[in-house]
């Protein structure tokens, strides 16, 4: 008996620590589901999403269960738009070798028909502006679905930011235009501190690429204030081709081939000023 009572006085003790370690941990526990604060360069629209994916108090509604799903790797059914961003097929297909050179990181690979269109402004470039055709390169072309999930969905941001805020930064898989090997994230070999970064606007061949682009068929897709409600990528191309206007002379018919077949690069693309083993930096590996 007397051994009994003692146990009953364990065991009640144990309750009592855990019922009161419940209490004082409890707000912290709340705390934790809350997304961050807006800063600077955070915009509060950005970060207005569901609280984070992990909350099993907090029922998924709308956009973000949809992109819980797909996280979970379901992609039957998607709807045509996620969070301001388009659905997209994959485009694995029709892919080529990038122009010589061209690589920095992650851009081995583009569909044939941009590949031409990218080797004629490469050569423009070439042509009217030397330095900025050997700064010029790809950090990332294109990116398959399980790639983009990895980047979306196992994102260490993402807890933080809910899935609404995760999108403002980074396309959700199947909604990526790098999906469809016809998007480019440029970057700067002299300034590789600003490869996907607000800075690259201010490099060389940002400013560059915001004036010449749209000659050779590239269309910048997410420029300030634009309407899907993403992050302005100053770095991130579409190719939309047709680029038939104001192509200097010299720079021949390959400029005007972007709806003929695909067609590989050609080879005298680009001499870049440094070798390809250019260290990628932590801020060039993902984004959008
Ligand atoms: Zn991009």
């Amino acid at each position: 008996m007397r051994r009994g009572a003692k146990i009953m006085f364990v065991l009640a003790t144990i309750l009592l620590v855990l019922a009161a370690a419940y209490v004082i941990l409890r707000p912290n526990m709340c705390e934790a589901d809350d997304v961050a604060a807006p800063t600077a360069d955070r915009p509060e629209t950005a970060l207005t999403g569901p609280v984070a994916p992990a909350s099993p108090r907090t029922p998924l509604t709308g956009d973000a269960a949809i992109a819980a799903k797909i996280c979970a790797g379901d992609m039957a059914d998607l709807p045509a738009s996620l969070f301001g961003h388009q659905k997209f097929a994959d485009g694995s297909a029709g892919l080529v070798a990038a122009p010589a050179g061209f690589n920095m990181s992650n851009c081995p690979a583009m569909q044939g028909d941009m590949a031409s269109g990218l080797a004629a402004m490469l050569r423009a470039a070439r042509a009217e502006a030397p330095a900025v055709a050997g700064a010029m390169g790809g950090v990332s072309c294109y990116r398959g679905i399980s790639y983009q999930r990895g980047l979306y969905c196992r994102s260490p941001n993402l807890a933080a930011r809910g899935y609404a805020g995760q999108a403002y930064w980074v396309a959700p898989p199947g909604y990526s235009e790098h999906a469809t090997g016809r998007a480019i994230d440029f970057g700067d070999r002299s300034r590789t501190d600003c490869n996907v970064s607000p800075c690259f606007a201010a490099t060389s061949v940002g400013r560059w690429l915001a004036a010449n682009a749209a000659r050779f068929g590239f269309r910048l897709s997410f420029p300030k204030d634009n309407a899907a409600g993403v992050a302005h990528e100053p770095w991130h191309y579409y190719y939309v081709g047709g680029y038939v206007a104001s192509v200097p002379a010299s720079v021949g018919d390959a400029a005007n081939d972007a709806a003929s077949a695909p067609s590989p690069p050609a080879p005298d693309v680009i001499a870049p000023a440094v070798p390809d083993t250019a260290a990628p930096t932590e801020t060039a590996a993902p984004q959008i």
